[in-house]
């Protein structure tokens, strides 16, 4: 008699990514200091209520998850989730593990600040079973840490990255280009001290002068000046074929790896497949509803404590509003890009039907290229991918 996998079995019973989820984010927003550009729900001077966000946190993955449900990706991002102390990362380890489950062969990833991590607190996410962590590096030169107000010297990514070498099968580096006052040639000295660390996952993002933030507000008052859109078209050229060179394959508008080293966490987001999401600001998409928590860190804990759900408005998406979201995702992975048979399969929507005249424009403007089976950015369209996108949605 043939062998049944209970595995296979159950994985053909059970509905599809895209509705019930396969993986979690969870949020952690505590930060030594706050970043000249960031915009995420990230706290300084807050360490001390970090225990009572512990406790909340919890409570709210009890009462969402209900169960215990197992995952093929966690992410612990922040934030800066190695901000907790040894004990605070023991005992949040210990709740995921019981309140979200790995599956075999499972990712788990948490993101880790140079300047936070040390070998004890790394020996207790390696125990608990992280697989893989993202350092925060963004540049090795003083000036431009500087200019981006973080607080981490450039000695301390490389001190990180052994600490990381020796105890996580897979790792990767965020780094910045376009910051205020850097040249090309800064950006390729980026580039190969980055390298010289063999990475085998990078994410290179062009510098957003978000609204608010301190680098705005310095932009506002013309304290500083942005990189000339030449200049960081260049930096994008230099960044994709520097790292190709190197076997690091793009392979979505920001991000290169190995094959085989791709972060399945943010392939969910780019297959617009479900997630769980956890803690302050944290976004969750389950059963076609997208909510996003409050980034109010007083009122998440009072909420939580006082056992309401701690989420703002609720987006339900349309079928089709959800197919027009998928396909602008999906156009984001520059190798996959946006399969026609998948694309039909998760949104019930035939893809010429309702953008043929778009795709049409585009392929024939040079930014897209259509084999037949599926849409993806050319290299142009990649420089131009906001442009490209936003006619998706
Ligand atoms: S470390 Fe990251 S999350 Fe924290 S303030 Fe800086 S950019 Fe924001």
């Amino acid at each position: 008699m043939e062998n049944i996998n209970l595995r296979d079995v159950r994985s053909r019973v059970d509905e599809p990514p895209w509705l019930r989820p396969r993986a979690a984010y969870v949020h952690i927003p505590f930060c030594a200091h706050k970043c000249g550009y960031c915009d995420f729900a990230s706290l300084a001077g807050a360490d001390h209520l970090a225990d009572r966000y512990l406790d909340a946190l919890e409570r709210e993955t009890a009462r969402k998850l209900v169960e215990p449900r197992e995952v093929d990706t966690i992410f612990i991002g922040g934030g800066t989730p190695t901000r907790l102390d040894v004990r605070q990362l023991e005992r949040l380890a210990t709740m995921i593990r019981r309140w979200l489950p790995l599956a075999e062969g499972g990712e788990w990833t948490v993101e880790a600040n140079p300047g936070t991590l040390d070998a004890d607190k790394a020996d207790v996410l390696a125990s608990a079973g992280v697989n893989r962590v993202s350092l925060g590096a963004q540049s090795f030169q003083p000036r431009l840490l500087a200019a981006l107000e973080r607080n981490h010297a450039p000695e301390e990514v490389g001190r990180a990255v052994e600490i990381v070498r020796n105890r996580f099968p897979r790792w990767s580096l965020d780094l910045i280009f376009g910051v205020p006052g850097s040249t090309l040639e800064d950006w390729r000295a980026d580039l190969e001290a980055t390298l010289a660390l063999g990475p085998s996952h990078l994410s290179c993002y062009g510098l957003v002068y978000e609204k608010g933030t301190a680098l705005w507000k310095q932009l506002q008052k013309g304290e500083v000046a942005p990189v000339v859109e030449e200049v960081e078209r260049e930096m994008y050229e230099l960044v994709m074929d520097r790292l190709a060179s190197r076997g690091l394959e793009l392979y979505e508008i920001s991000n290169y790896a190995r094959p085989g080293h791709e972060s399945r966490h943010n392939l969910v987001y780019w297959a617009n497949d479900a997630y769980w999401g956890l803690g302050l600001g944290a976004a969750e998409y389950v059963d076609g509803e997208r909510t996003v928590n409050t980034r109010d860190m007083q009122g998440y804990l009072r909420r939580i404590e006082a056992d309401e759900p701690a989420i703002g408005p609720r987006e339900h998406l349309e079928p089709e509003e959800r197919a027009r979201e998928t396909a602008m995702l999906m156009l984001r992975r520059t190798q996959v890009g946006l399969d026609r048979a998948d694309f039909r399969l998760r949104t019930g929507f035939d893809l010429d039907a309702m953008f043929g005249p778009v795709i049409g424009r585009f392929v024939g403007e040079g930014l897209l290229e259509d084999d037949g089976r599926r849409i993806r950015l050319t290299r142009e369209g990649r420089f131009l991918a906001d442009r490209v996108l936003c006619e998706f949605v």
